[in-house]
């Protein structure tokens, strides 16, 4: 059983630092670990975040969408973007010393091996696009980095074919698991549903349509998440 975090064990809030994991959702993972071959979380922030969030020892977690796993109580990038890191620090020095974002509202996000340059507080959100597009884009670029902008962000990257789905057969290694359930809200968990034989949806009023589409069954919201857990470990 793997799942991810905001938006299907943490409700969604307005500021990322103040999300919390249900408590109830905690306990629920903690005795599906006593009896499921893996139990994990996988999610966008980086994993010892993740960890924090879900201080549960066993339970597996995969940070910055599969680019990190915290193992033996540190974090471990996935092999082919550790050498990218320098480049990823870099860019973010270019990015800091840029004069113009932050009068544009811009904000940096170093969240390791990744960045995120949030934009959404911008009082013209169409200018700092616009300016991260024409001044920024290219520097990247220029890098080697990859790159995608999303709902207000535009996130920064190694350029290596990591996602969720990498990050649920990574978590899941050589164990032999038949039935591989996978929870999650939003469209990089889409990428997770590639690797499970059973696919959850947590449903809300921002969930893109694709993943219902791509869902065996649908919840509505964290705390039928939990619901659905408690049940498992009660079934076993
Ligand atoms: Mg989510």
């Amino acid at each position: 059983m793997l799942c991810d975090i905001d938006g299907t064990l943490a409700p969604i809030v307005a500021a990322p630092e103040d999300a919390r994991v249900l408590p109830e959702a905690l306990a629920a993972l903690e005795r599906l670990a006593s009896h499921y071959g893996l139990v994990g979380c996988v999610t966008g922030r980086p994993a010892a975040e993740a960890r924090a969030l879900v201080p549960v020892q066993a339970v597996a977690i995969s940070g910055n969408h599969g680019l990190e796993v915290w193992r033996d109580g540190a974090v471990h990038l996935a092999p082919q973007a550790e050498k990218y890191l320098p480049a990823i620090h870099e860019a973010i020095q270019m990015v800091r010393n840029d004069g113009l974002l932050p009068e544009l509202g811009s904000q940096v996000e170093d969240k390791g091996i990744t960045f995120t340059i949030h934009f959404r507080n911008s009082p013209r959100a169409d200018h700092a696009r616009r300016y991260l597009e024409t001044q920024i884009v290219p520097k990247l670029e220029r890098a080697g980095l990859a790159y995608n902008f999303g709902r207000m962000v535009l996130e920064v990257r190694p350029p290596v074919p990591v996602d969720k789905g990498a990050a649920v057969v990574r978590l899941r290694g050589r164990k032999r698991i038949d039935n591989l359930l996978f929870v999650g809200d939003d469209r990089s968990d889409l990428d997770a549903f590639r690797e499970a034989t059973i696919r959850i949806a947590v449903n809300s009023a921002e969930v893109p349509r694709q993943l219902i589409q791509a869902a065996d069954a649908v919840v509505d919201g964290p705390p039928a998440v939990v619901a659905l857990l408690e049940h498992l470990a009660e079934v076993g």
